[in-house]
Protein backbone atom coordinates (compact mmCIF):
# COMPACT_ATOMS: atom_id res chain seq x y z
CA UNK A 1 0.00 0.00 0.00
CA UNK A 2 2.74 2.70 0.85
CA UNK A 3 4.40 1.92 -2.29
CA UNK A 4 1.50 2.73 -4.09
CA UNK A 5 1.00 6.08 -2.43
CA UNK A 6 4.78 6.79 -2.79
CA UNK A 7 3.99 6.51 -6.81
CA UNK A 8 0.77 8.87 -6.27
CA UNK A 9 2.71 11.22 -4.53
CA UNK A 10 4.93 11.16 -7.61
CA UNK A 11 1.97 12.38 -9.92
CA UNK A 12 2.16 15.82 -10.24
CA UNK A 13 -1.48 17.92 -10.74
CA UNK A 14 -2.14 18.89 -14.57
CA UNK A 15 -1.96 22.41 -13.44
CA UNK A 16 0.05 23.09 -10.85
CA UNK A 17 2.72 20.59 -11.38
CA UNK A 18 4.82 21.76 -8.03
CA UNK A 19 2.50 20.13 -5.50
CA UNK A 20 1.31 16.28 -6.41
CA UNK A 21 -2.29 14.48 -6.08
CA UNK A 22 -1.92 13.41 -3.41
CA UNK A 23 -1.02 17.23 -1.75
CA UNK A 24 -3.76 18.49 -3.49
CA UNK A 25 -5.99 15.37 -1.38
CA UNK A 26 -7.23 14.11 -5.10
CA UNK A 27 -6.62 10.99 -3.60
CA UNK A 28 -8.65 9.79 -1.13
CA UNK A 29 -7.97 6.32 -0.34
CA UNK A 30 -5.59 3.18 -1.23
CA UNK A 31 -7.87 -0.19 -0.37
CA UNK A 32 -7.95 -3.95 -2.07
CA UNK A 33 -6.31 -3.01 -4.64
CA UNK A 34 -8.05 0.28 -5.87
CA UNK A 35 -6.95 3.84 -5.58
CA UNK A 36 -10.18 5.92 -5.05
CA UNK A 37 -9.77 9.29 -6.28
CA UNK A 38 -12.35 12.32 -6.11
CA UNK A 39 -10.99 15.07 -8.79
CA UNK A 40 -10.73 18.43 -8.49
CA UNK A 41 -12.86 20.70 -10.09
CA UNK A 42 -15.08 18.80 -11.85
CA UNK A 43 -15.51 21.97 -14.80
CA UNK A 44 -11.84 22.04 -14.88
CA UNK A 45 -10.11 20.91 -17.85
CA UNK A 46 -7.15 19.12 -16.09
CA UNK A 47 -9.84 16.88 -14.21
CA UNK A 48 -10.03 14.65 -17.08
CA UNK A 49 -6.25 14.29 -17.64
CA UNK A 50 -6.02 13.75 -13.18
CA UNK A 51 -7.15 10.17 -14.14
CA UNK A 52 -4.73 9.46 -17.09
CA UNK A 53 -1.52 10.53 -15.07
CA UNK A 54 -2.05 8.59 -12.23
CA UNK A 55 -3.52 5.45 -14.86
CA UNK A 56 0.01 6.06 -16.85
CA UNK A 57 2.27 6.43 -13.48
CA UNK A 58 0.12 3.17 -11.54
CA UNK A 59 1.11 1.73 -14.95
CA UNK A 60 5.09 2.33 -15.36
CA UNK A 61 5.53 1.58 -11.70
CA UNK A 62 4.07 -2.26 -12.57
CA UNK A 63 0.95 -1.85 -10.99
CA UNK A 64 -1.14 -2.47 -14.13
CA UNK A 65 -3.69 -4.73 -11.92
CA UNK A 66 -4.60 -1.39 -9.42
CA UNK A 67 -7.63 0.11 -10.73
CA UNK A 68 -9.00 3.94 -10.26
CA UNK A 69 -12.49 4.72 -8.59
CA UNK A 70 -13.33 7.76 -9.27
CA UNK A 71 -16.07 8.91 -6.45
CA UNK A 72 -17.27 12.26 -7.03
CA UNK A 73 -19.48 12.50 -3.68
CA UNK A 74 -18.88 14.07 -0.79
CA UNK A 75 -17.06 16.95 -3.54
CA UNK A 76 -13.53 18.13 -3.51
CA UNK A 77 -12.82 21.18 -1.35
CA UNK A 78 -10.01 23.30 -0.75
CA UNK A 79 -10.02 21.86 2.99
CA UNK A 80 -8.74 18.31 1.47
CA UNK A 81 -5.30 20.29 0.68
CA UNK A 82 -2.34 19.08 2.91
CA UNK A 83 -0.38 21.37 4.54
CA UNK A 84 2.41 20.31 2.91
CA UNK A 85 0.51 20.92 -0.78
CA UNK A 86 -0.32 24.29 0.94
CA UNK A 87 3.37 25.15 2.06
CA UNK A 88 4.19 24.09 -1.85
CA UNK A 89 1.89 25.92 -3.51
CA UNK A 90 2.73 29.18 -1.99
CA UNK A 91 6.99 28.25 -2.72
CA UNK A 92 5.40 28.17 -6.18
CA UNK A 93 3.89 31.71 -6.11
CA UNK A 94 0.20 30.74 -5.72
CA UNK A 95 -1.70 31.72 -2.10
CA UNK A 96 -3.34 28.85 -1.02
CA UNK A 97 -7.07 28.70 -0.63
CA UNK A 98 -8.14 30.54 2.87
CA UNK A 99 -11.24 32.22 4.23
CA UNK A 100 -9.50 35.05 5.12
CA UNK A 101 -11.00 38.22 2.98
CA UNK A 102 -7.78 39.22 1.53
CA UNK A 103 -4.99 36.53 0.31
CA UNK A 104 -1.69 36.58 1.52
CA UNK A 105 1.43 37.31 -0.94
CA UNK A 106 3.31 34.34 -1.38
CA UNK A 107 6.64 36.41 -2.37
CA UNK A 108 7.01 39.05 0.51
CA UNK A 109 3.73 37.74 3.21
CA UNK A 110 1.65 40.70 2.93
CA UNK A 111 -1.61 41.15 3.22
CA UNK A 112 -2.01 44.45 1.64
CA UNK A 113 -3.23 42.67 -1.38
CA UNK A 114 -6.23 43.32 -4.23
CA UNK A 115 -8.14 41.06 -6.40
CA UNK A 116 -7.45 42.37 -10.04
CA UNK A 117 -9.63 39.47 -11.40
CA UNK A 118 -12.41 36.52 -10.16
CA UNK A 119 -9.98 34.62 -13.45
CA UNK A 120 -6.61 34.18 -13.26
CA UNK A 121 -4.77 31.51 -15.52
CA UNK A 122 -7.36 28.41 -14.92
CA UNK A 123 -10.67 29.04 -13.91
CA UNK A 124 -10.14 27.50 -10.58
CA UNK A 125 -7.08 30.30 -9.48
CA UNK A 126 -8.26 33.98 -9.10
CA UNK A 127 -5.78 36.52 -10.04
CA UNK A 128 -4.07 38.79 -7.26
CA UNK A 129 -2.16 41.67 -6.90
CA UNK A 130 0.43 42.53 -3.64
CA UNK A 131 0.19 46.34 -2.78
CA UNK A 132 3.10 46.09 -0.55
CA UNK A 133 6.02 44.45 -3.58
CA UNK A 134 3.36 44.84 -6.32
CA UNK A 135 3.39 41.65 -7.70
CA UNK A 136 0.54 39.58 -9.57
CA UNK A 137 -0.34 36.14 -8.23
CA UNK A 138 -2.56 33.63 -8.52
CA UNK A 139 -5.00 32.74 -5.36
CA UNK A 140 -6.29 29.12 -5.33
CA UNK A 141 -10.25 29.93 -4.96
CA UNK A 142 -11.84 28.26 -1.98
CA UNK A 143 -14.06 25.56 -2.81
ZN1 LIG B 1 4.03 40.96 -1.91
Amino acid sequence: MQAIWDVLKSVPDPEIPAVSVVDLGIVREVRDGRVIITPTYTGCPAALTIEQSIRSALDEAGYRDVGIDTVLSPPWTTDWISDEGRRKLEDYGIAPPSLAANARCPRCGSTETVEISRFGSTPCKAQWRCTACLEPFDRFKCH
